[in-house]
């Protein structure tokens, strides 16, 4: 069954494609199972919301989200299941105000992202300003385990973002393996929150010219017993829908991964891909 459980709309900031062309488009490729979750980040100074490209603020629009979500589900429920998602980004610097929305909004099901480091300095620009691999890993890794831990996402969102940032030496490999001991404690709690974790087809077009994360990972998230992964082509663009699909389910199987997952009403339905 086609599924893609992390993309865009013009909902959020960054989103090229309008509710009604992702529909449209995820139709004509034959995918049950959409989920459009679009971005909400925390910052430590501004209100809640997003960061445009040029790292300014962008404020969340609930209402618009919540509108042209359902107008689409309206127009298209009937001929694929509709999610109504968000993407979380550094939930644990404004715990109150993301259990609210929760509250207010009954989502589908919800990604649990990190985005921004201390400063509200967005991940991208960060790298750009010479900070090291580590140092970026270690703010980084600090901000996902604070998340897994307040367990409000269903699913663990595109975990290696930072590689497809980070300045290495050239040759050098982009992997999570020298950051081995925090990933694994992150993998972890959120196994044992019961979350799932995303294979990301993003990566296919980013530094890392893979989808992610690397199978060590998701072996590691199985050995802490954690069961289902997700699948996001996190589409920002209506022909971006399913990028890195058979790249991600290729690999989950060789992790040995034997379900996949997407939330209703915030519970798991999990499905078969061996
Ligand atoms: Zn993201
Ligand atoms: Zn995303």
């Amino acid at each position: 069954m086609l599924f893609d459980v992390h993309t865009h709309t013009t909902s959020s900031h960054d989103g090229k494609s309008t509710p009604f062309e992702m529909c449209e488009a995820a139709i004509e490729k034959g995918i049950k199972v959409l989920a459009f979750t679009e971005h909400w980040d925390a910052f430590e100074t501004y209100i809640s919301g997003m960061l445009d490209d040029d790292g300014r603020c962008v404020a969340f629009r609930e209402n618009e989200l919540h509108d042209s979500f359902f107008e689409a589900k309206e127009r298209y429920g009937d001929r694929l299941t509709l999610l109504y998602g968000i993407e979380f980004g550094e939930p644990s610097l404004k715990p109150t105000e993301a259990k609210e929305l929760v509250a207010r909004q009954k989502f589908d099901m919800i990604m649990g992202s990190v985005h921004v480091l201390d400063g509200d300095m967005d991940i991208i620009p960060y790298a750009a300003s010479g900070a090291s691999a580590e140092e970026i890993m270690d703010k980084y890794l600090d901000r996902e385990i604070a998340m897994a831990k307040m367990c409000i996402a269903d699913s663990l969102s595109h975990l290696d973002y930072p590689l497809r940032y980070v300045k290495v030496a050239p040759g050098e490999k982009l992997s999570l393996l020298p950051y081995r001991e925090r990933v694994r404690e992150l993998l972890r709690i959120t196994a044992q929150n019961g979350m799932a974790l995303e294979i990301n087809g993003a990566g296919l077009v980013k530094a890392t010219k893979c989808v992610g994360p690397e199978k060590w990972v998701i072996e590691d998230y199985l050995s802490f017993g954690g069961q289902y992964i997700t699948f996001g082509s996190d589409a920002h663009l209506a022909q971006d829908l399913l990028r890195g699909y058979n790249e991600s389910m290729a690999l989950a199987r060789e992790a040995g991964v034997k379900y996949a997952v997407y939330f209703k009403e915030r519970r798991p339905h999990p499905f078969r891909i061996d």
